[in-house]
């Protein structure tokens, strides 16, 4: 099953300068945080949504270029959910030529068995997963594990852990796990959701619905979705702010006491993070930060799909 796009020059352009700036937003990402040195052996979970579609695609891109050595073996947990489509991804990935291996786990099963009808069953099941895709990392000495969440997905984080869990914390985009043993990376970190529905669209991957197992979806997080979304649609240039603002924390102008120590403030002490302005109004730029209008628009995708 091969599934290819015919585009027009001016798709084709479009397309071009999209994959550029996914490319330049991963590279960005990995060299910010060190994500994969030479001799890596990195673990793409591959779970056959358009995010890890555009992760895998993007890592490759930049594999043939990049000056070092690093090598991507795309993995898929298959939970046997009923109508999971099982032969997409290995005619898929057999096409590209890498390296792959589907984990075929029944997480469905158990958690259908342990949770009761119409309890959530997810956070039973991404314990689950997590701890599969750990085995199988450590069985396929995997140095580091890439998980496809992007940018939008950490914005949401960051406002579902204020709103519900009273706390300033995101996602972060590299981290270890919690056996300690793995690091994982989020290579998509600086890229939009909508850059990356556009390229999953233009480049027409096979797509498996996320739905199979019949939980709802995260309310919440849908709420918030909305909320960024609007925001996004009402003020162009909010999200890339808040987004730098996840890369611009000052903690002496917060009250976490863990991280700033306001007892050592004293008379003549050397100003912190620039003084404050505790008696003036705050002069804010009129535009946001951080925001290209150029990047916005573009790719009229009407494609006609090629089987
Ligand atoms: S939506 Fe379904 S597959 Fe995804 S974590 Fe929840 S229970 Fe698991």
């Amino acid at each position: 099953m091969s599934t290819s796009v015919t585009l027009n020059q001016k798709q084709q352009y479009n397309l071009n300068k999209l994959q550029k700036r996914l490319r330049r937003n991963v590279g960005e990402a990995i060299a910010d945080f060190s994500m994969i040195e030479d001799g890596d052996r990195v673990m793409v979970c591959l779970s056959g949504g358009k995010d890890s579609y555009t992760m895998l695609d993007i890592l490759q891109s930049l594999q043939r270029s990049a000056p070092i050595k690093f090598e991507l073996i795309a993995v898929n947990l298959d939970q046997k959910q009923p109508g999971f489509p099982e032969h997409i991804l290995p005619e898929y990935l057999n096409e590209l030529g890498i390296e792959y291996k589907i984990v075929e786990e029944n997480t469905y099963g158990i958690v259908k068995e342990k949770i009761p009808e119409g309890k959530t069953t997810c956070s039973l099941c991404s314990r689950l997963r997590r701890g599969i895709l750990y085995r199988t990392a450590t069985e396929l000495n995997i140095t580091k594990i890439a998980l496809g969440h992007h940018r939008d997905d950490m914005l949401q984080t960051l406002f579902l852990n204020m709103f519900y869990g009273g706390k300033l914390k995101g996602m972060p985009p590299k981290l270890i796990s919690d056996d300690g043993k793995h690091i994982v990376i989020r290579p998509l970190a600086y890229c939009r959701e909508k850059d990356i529905e556009k390229y999953a669209d233009a480049k027409a991957f096979p797509i498996i619905p996320c739905n199979l197992c019949g939980s709802q979806p995260n309310l919440q997080r849908q709420v918030i979705k909305e909320m960024l979304r609007d925001w996004d649609k009402r003020y162009p240039g909010r999200i890339e702010t808040m987004f730098s603002a996840m890369q611009n924390v000052v903690p002496s102008h917060l009250c976490d006491r863990e991280l700033f120590d306001f007892s050592a403030i004293t008379q003549g002490m050397a100003l912190p993070d620039g003084g404050d302005l505790a008696f003036d109004r705050e002069e804010l730029p009129l535009t946001s930060s951080g925001f290209d209008a150029q990047d916005e628009g573009e790719l009229g995708i009407n494609i006609v799909e090629v089987k």
